[in-house]
């Protein structure tokens, strides 16, 4: 899956404060994600995050 620092992840489930877009700020096997609703910043294992990604939304510059 294609994935890049600045992408937007809609994932199939929502984070607790019910937000389900989220912003990527760093790759690796975890990838650092910040929620866009609350702000929250967490580390979740690459394979985690493909498993729920619905859509990657990507601003071309
Ligand atoms: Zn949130």
């Amino acid at each position: 899956m294609d994935i890049q620092i600045g992408d937007r992840l809609e994932m199939k489930k929502a984070h607790p404060c019910g937000n389900r877009t989220f912003e990527v700020l760093r790759i690796g096997m975890d990838f650092r994600l910040r929620c866009t609703g609350c702000g929250r910043e967490f580390l979740s294992p690459r394979h985690n995050i493909e498993k729920h990604v619905r859509q990657i939304k990507r601003e071309e510059l």
